[in-house]
């Protein structure tokens, strides 16, 4: 199977923007595991801003474009560091990718990321994409990796858009605040009323939030791929869901 795992601030860095040292050492050991057998897998990591937040003891995330870019140049080089020395430890070569919605949108940007991600991935090499905040602008921005994962999902023809967060799932209503929300753990079609329980809400260090998982869900399952959305707190869930085991909530595939 060809795999992309979208893994989110709130999966790599603690609320003071420091590294999550255990999840990120778990992520590369079951990530590595998972290429040992014969998956090609992509990662598309957020982190970038959350993790200089942290360098540059700064406490709280950015609003200004400046810091925003300044925090983001900080933190790549230490995800990117983390990343190729964990993955290194299990033989695994790792690319690091910086894309901007200008890349994707133009045709010549676009089929050159194309091939040189399958060139990549027929090396044995394990891509790790992020939206390349130091020179974005808001005109330029693809504006959150949930989306950014989708377009790689459905541009490389992969098979499954895993996208790891702080929760566990589609919930029925806000777990934090109603007592009787139920996990949804299979979705076959995204309806309106589904869309509408996307909500708005995001973390304090990351961007997305139910919304945009959704809409990349959207976007996947209409093109051929599966997207399950689950808890990254133990990445050892990719084992089951790769087996197609009932976790966090899946978004099957249109067929045909
Ligand atoms: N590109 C951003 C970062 O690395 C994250 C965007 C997102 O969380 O969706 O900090």
């Amino acid at each position: 199977m060809r795999i992309v795992v979208k893994v989110g601030t709130s999966t790599l860095a603690h609320s003071t923007g420091c590294l999550n040292i255990r999840h990120i050492e778990e992520l590369c050991k079951v990530l590595s595991d998972i290429k040992n057998a014969g998956h090609e897998i992509i990662l598309v990591s957020s982190g970038a801003i959350g993790m200089g937040m942290g360098k540059l003891s700064l406490k709280e995330k950015p609003q200004d474009m400046p810091t925003k870019q300044a925090a983001a140049a900080v933190g790549q080089c230490e995800l990117m560091y983390a990343y190729d020395k964990l993955f290194s430890e299990y033989n695994h070569t790792v690319a690091q990718i910086l894309l901007t919605g200008l890349d994707l949108e133009d045709p010549t940007r676009y089929h050159n990321i194309k091939n040189t991600m399958n060139r990549l991935l027929e090396l044995g090499v394990l891509p790790i994409i992020n939206e390349n905040d130091t020179v974005n602008t808001d005109e330029i921005s693809v504006g959150d990796n949930d989306t950014l994962g989708a377009i790689v999902t459905v541009s490389m023809h992969a098979d499954l858009l895993v996208l790891l967060s702080d929760i566990d799932g589609l919930y029925t209503a806000d777990p934090h605040k109603d007592k009787d929300a139920r996990l949804l753990s299979e979705i076959t079609d995204i309806t309106p009323e589904i869309e509408a329980l996307g909500g708005k809400s995001g973390s304090s260090l990351g961007t997305g939030g139910m919304a945009t998982k959704l809409s990349a869900a959207k976007r996947c399952v209409m093109r051929g791929a599966d997207v399950v959305i689950a808890n990254g707190s133990s990445p050892a869930v990719l084992y089951d869901i790769i087996d197609g085991k009932k976790v966090g909530t899946r978004f099957l595939a249109k067929k045909g």
